[in-house]
């Protein structure tokens, strides 16, 4: 029970100074998640970040005995965000409908269709443009998507749009850091997306269970390096695993965390000083209309 009496004493310089303190704050600092915004919040945002948004797009899918199934989309947001505190851009909600067609054999993968991943990729970025996102960032937390993301980006160029899209990829590992120990491929839920992992949410890392599967690369496929096939994941890694998630530090996930921070804000202070790559969309949009007029 709250005793009114005693509290209305000391309330009200308390009370004013906190309440000032609060309100501004809120001023000076909006919060970089789209969901956090209040409306006039959000157009002030959009103003602050120069029409720069973050759209950190991870996945749903098995990450060896020992990670978390969201743990590229825990990682990428836990990068974009921390990028986002140094340097303020719009942070799109989860996102999560990428190509995991590979993993659709364990459980708790969720592997929408391709033209659903294209279509939703597509009214995500329209939406976000419609609302002030002209230059967006989609940055990839997930190796799946490595072909999606460019294929989008250049399609981008099939009909006039009056945003930019921009696409961030890996880059999770610079090199230099702690030393490696794993003397293996390294590709996934191994030593460095464990560590990575012991850094943005180390409650949900079993490092105990990390040798209960095998991430070692099965070779079952004899192919020459330039011949693509979509079975090769599946082929080399069966577990959904490679790698050894056991050698992970928190050493590493730092120095790991820190290049791909690093890099994100470097990418947002870019886009924002980029005034070209629109102009010469909108000519190019424009001449090919045409194209019979264009000359060299
Ligand atoms: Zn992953």
């Amino acid at each position: 029970m709250i005793r009114k009496g005693t509290r209305r004493k000391v309330m009200p310089a308390l009370a004013l100074a906190l309440f000032t303190a609060t309100s501004l704050s809120a001023q000076t600092k909006l919060s970089s998640k789209w969901e956090e915004l209040t409306a006039p919040d959000f157009r002030q945002g959009i103003q602050q970040a120069k029409g720069t948004c973050l759209l950190p797009f991870g996945i749903l899918e098995k990450h060896g005995p020992h990670l978390p199934l969201g743990t590229d989309l825990l990682n990428v947001r836990y990068a974009s965000l921390q990028a986002a505190s140094q340097e303020y851009a719009v942070v799109f909600p989860e996102y999560y409908f990428g190509q995991i067609f590979e993993a659709k054999h364990e459980p708790g993968t969720v592997a929408y269709s391709m033209e659903l991943q294209l279509r939703l990729l597509q009214e995500t970025t329209d939406e976000m443009a419609r609302n002030g996102c002209k230059k967006l960032i989609i940055v990839n937390g997930h190796g799946g998507n490595e072909h999606l993301l460019p294929f989008f980006a250049q399609a981008q160029l099939d009909k006039p749009h009056d945003y930019v899209v921009y696409v961030l990829d890996g880059g999770r590992s610079r090199p230099g850091g702690p030393a490696k120990k794993s003397t293996a491929v390294d590709y996934h839920a191994g030593e460095n997306e464990t560590s990575n992992t012991i850094v943005s949410r180390p409650d949900l890392v079993h490092l105990d269970r990390a040798k209960n599967e095998s991430g070692s690369d099965m070779k079952r496929q004899s192919l020459p390096e330039n011949l693509y096939t979509g079975i090769w994941w599946y082929a080399r890694f069966p577990n959904h695993y490679s790698g050894d998630g056991s050698l992970a530090t928190k050493e590493l996930g730092e120095w790991n965390m820190k290049s791909w921070i690093d890099s994100i804000v470097e990418c947002i202070r870019s886009v924002k000083a980029d005034d070209a790559s629109l102009k010469i969309q909108n000519d190019f949009f424009e001449k090919s209309k045409h194209p019979l007029d264009t000359r060299p």
